[in-house]
C-alpha cells in the first residue's frame, strides 16, 4: 500500500502528508508527492520519499494540473491517492479519478487503516451521520479539507526529486480577473478563534456588535447560510454547503444550531453559543450557552473584555 499526495494548497498538502506518512510507516510503504510550484524538498522534510515536480503549471487550471497529477499517479503507482478538498481540489479530485477510471471518495473528514484496508469517514444525511466507506478500486482517489491532520514537524530526510516530462493541455478557461477575498471572511478555515453571525441578528448594521467583539478577540467573523446567501451580508458561510472551521472557540450569535450549521462546527474545541430561546439545539451541543438576547449580550461581553484587556 502506498500513497501519492497533492494539493494546490501547500500547508494542506503537508497535513495530507503527515496522514500519509503515518498509515505508510504501519505498512511499511512509501509516500510520494507532487509538488506544485514549491520547493520539492520541503516535501521531502514533511515526508515524501519522493516528489515529482511539473515544470509550466502556472496558476491553478484544472486541466493542466489534473494531467499532471494523473501523470505523477502513472509515475507513482501509488494504491492510494490524497488530494486536498478546498475548492479546486473537489473538482480537480474527481477529474483525476475520471482519467484513471477509478473511484474517488471527495470531502472525507478522517482516514484510518482497518485489516489491512484503507477507511475513509465522510459526513452524510446533511451531517447528522458519518458514514465509514472503503473503495474497491485501485488506486483510490480520496479528499481531505484543510485541518483534518497534523502536519509533522519538518525532519532532514532523504528523498527523491522527479522531473515529470508531459505536455500539458491548454486550460478551457481563461481567468479573466483575480480579486482578494475581504481579510474578514477570507480566512475561516484557519481561523482559531470565529464569532459567528445567525438570523438572531435583524440589520446588517448589527453586525457591527460583532465586528466589536472580534476585534478584541482577535477574531475571524462567520455566519449562517442565510445571513450570506439570502440576506447578502457577507460573502460565505459556515457549514456542511459551506467553510468547516476548527477553531480553538466558536461564538455562535443568533444561531439555531440546525444539523446543517452544526456539521461545519462541530471539530471546534469549545463552542459558545448565546441565543434568546433556551430550546434553541445549539444550546444541546454547546460548552457554554447564553440564554439571552445578542443585543444586550455582546456590548457586555465586549465591554467586560475591553475591560479586562
Ligand atoms: C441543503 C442545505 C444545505 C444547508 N447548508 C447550510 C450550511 O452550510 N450552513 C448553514 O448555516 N445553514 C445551512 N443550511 C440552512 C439551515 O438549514 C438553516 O436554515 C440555517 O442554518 C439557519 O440559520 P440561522 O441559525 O441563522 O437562523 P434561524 O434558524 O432562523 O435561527 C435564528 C436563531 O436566532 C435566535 N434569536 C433570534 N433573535 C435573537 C436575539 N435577539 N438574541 C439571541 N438569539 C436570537 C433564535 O432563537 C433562533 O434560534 C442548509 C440548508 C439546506 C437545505
Amino acid at each position: 500500500m502506498s500513497f501519492l499526495v497533492f494539493s494546490e494548497d501547500r500547508e494542506l498538502a503537508f497535513q495530507l502528508l503527515g496522514k500519509a506518512r503515518e498509515l505508510a510507516d504501519k505498512m511499511g510503504s512509501e509516500v510520494a508527492a507532487l509538488a506544485a510550484g514549491s520547493d520539492p524538498m520541503e516535501y521531502v522534510s514533511q515526508g515524501a520519499d519522493k516528489v515529482y515536480t511539473v515544470s509550466g503549471l502556472g496558476g491553478f487550471n484544472v486541466e493542466p494540473y489534473g494531467a499532471a497529477v494523473v501523470e505523477a499517479v502513472k509515475a507513482a503507482n501509488p494504491s492510494t491517492v490524497f488530494m486536498g478538498a478546498t475548492k479546486r481540489g473537489k473538482e480537480l479530485a474527481p477529474r483525476v479519478a475520471s482519467s484513471l477510471g477509478v473511484g474517488c471518495m471527495n470531502d472525507c473528514s478522517g482516514v484510518e487503516l482497518e485489516e489491512g484496508k484503507i477507511v475513509v469517514e465522510r459526513l452524510t444525511y446533511g451531517g447528522s451521520t458519518v458514514a465509514k466507506e472503503t473503495s474497491t478500486s485501485t488506486p483510490t482517489v480520496i479528499s481531505f479539507p484543510p485541518r483534518c491532520f497534523e502536519k509533522l514537524e519538518p525532519v532532514e530526510r532523504t528523498g527523491e526529486v522527479v522531473e515529470l516530462e508531459l505536455d500539458l493541455p491548454e486550460p478551457r478557461v481563461k481567468v479573466v480577473e483575480s480579486r482578494e477575498k475581504p481579510k474578514s471572511t477570507a480566512d475561516l478555515e484557519s481561523a482559531s478563534i470565529i464569532v459567528s453571525a445567525g438570523r438572531g441578528f435583524k440589520a446588517k448594521e448589527d453586525l457591527r456588535l460583532l465586528e466589536e467583539i472580534a476585534e478584541i478577540l482577535d477574531a475571524q467573523i462567520g455566519c449562517t447560510r442565510p445571513i450570506s446567501a439570502d440576506l447578502g451580508w457577507m460573502d460565505q458561510w459556515v457549514g456542511i454547503s459551506g467553510k468547516k472551521v476548527k477553531p480553538s472557540l466558536y461564538v455562535a450569535c443568533g444561531v439555531s444550531g440546525t444539523i446543517q450549521h452544526v456539521a461545519g462546527i462541530r471539530d471546534s474545541q469549545i463552542i459558545v453559543s448565546i441565543n434568546s430561546d433556551e430550546r434553541a439545539s445549539i444550546h444541546g451541543i454547546s460548552d457554554y450557552s447564553l440564554v439571552g438576547d445578542i443585543y444586550e449580550v455582546l456590548p457586555a461581553l465586549t465591554k467586560a473584555l475591553r475591560e479586562r484587556a
